[in-house]
């Protein structure tokens, strides 16, 4: 046994030499892959469901990897934030979703709101609002139709920085909003002095709902919440009728999820959801 166990620690430390070599080589092109143009925006519509027309839509990035095809962020966000990546990429994300709303104005299509994700990581550059407020101006964009995301999480984790950052946005008219909603552990006091528009129900709670009775005492109360505040309220991740009923017959009407359609690419996106109405 004692070979067996020696060995296999052997084999473990090669294992982890490897997976080494296969994070630097993938951090490596990952530095690349903005230079190159290999990353994409695709976009989710969020549905106002009491009228069944578009309000607005999700910016999600895609890395078009030249050998392993589509990858998707859940494989590079923590990377790119691990490396400080996430800075110059988190600015071409907001960069290329503000040339797109100006695209969009352009063919006169009727305005939807566009949001992006960001990450704890950018409100830590003291510049942030800078930068953003430069771009809209550069692009010509109103601040109204953007939204800037972050989690619950990473708001908490975060300090004066963010929040201050978070208000000089929100001031210029900026709509922020918090991501994945009910997952973190903010008290209704801390949420109430936020600069925030919007709240996200976190996806996890909408698929909790199977039927209108089923065990729902976290949308719901995030659901009073929001309303109590006066927020915005945007369901994810909704993928049934019954969710999309049940969230209707409580007010929530704002919706995105598979059940209307996965994130897209932008001509997609376009002729699916804009072209039609644009004339
Ligand atoms: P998120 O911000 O919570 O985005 C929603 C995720 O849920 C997206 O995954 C979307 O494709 C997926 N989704 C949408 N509808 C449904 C549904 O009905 N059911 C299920 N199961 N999933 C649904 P995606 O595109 O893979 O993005 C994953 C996460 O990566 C995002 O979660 C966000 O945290 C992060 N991310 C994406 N783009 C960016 C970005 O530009 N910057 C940063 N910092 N993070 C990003
Ligand atoms: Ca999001
Ligand atoms: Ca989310
Ligand atoms: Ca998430």
């Amino acid at each position: 046994s004692k070979t067996v166990s020696g060995s296999s620690y052997q084999f473990y430390h090669l294992a982890m030499d490897i997976r080494t070599f296969e994070n630097v080589k993938f951090e490596n092109a990952l530095y690349k892959a903005l230079d190159h143009g290999e990353l994409e925006l695709y976009f989710q519509p969020q549905i106002d469901y009491s009228t069944r027309s578009i309000i607005g839509t999700e910016a999600l990035l895609r890395w078009n990897h030249s050998t392993e095809g589509l990858i998707s962020p859940d494989r590079f966000i923590a990377l790119a934030e691990e490396t400080g990546l996430i800075v110059p990429i988190g600015e071409w994300v907001i960069r290329s979703a503000c040339n797109q709303i100006k695209k969009w104005q352009e063919k006169g299509y009727p305005p939807i709101v566009v949001s992006v994700n960001l990450s704890a990581r950018q409100f830590e550059q003291n510049n942030l609002f800078q930068t953003v407020k430069g771009i809209l101006d550069e692009v010509g964009v109103s601040p109204e139709l953007l939204c800037l995301e972050i989690t619950e999480n990473q708001i908490i984790k975060n300090t004066e920085l963010t929040i201050q950052t978070m208000k000089e946005l929100q001031a210029i008219g900026i709509n922020m909003s918090i991501d994945d909603f009910g997952t973190g552990y903010s008290s209704l006091g801390y949420l109430k002095n936020l600069p925030i528009n919007a709240l996200k129900i976190d996806k996890s709670f909408i698929q909790e709902l199977k039927s209108n009775d089923d065990n729902s005492a976290i949308a719901n109360t995030i659901i009073t919440l929001a309303k109590n505040l006066d927020l915005d309220l945007v369901a994810e991740g909704v993928e049934t009728l019954e969710q999309a009923e049940f969230l209707a017959s409580r007010e929530c009407y704002i919706m995105q999820g598979y059940y209307f359609n996965v994130p897209l690419k932008v001509n997609e996106f376009e002729s699916t959801y804009l072209a039609t109405k644009g004339e």
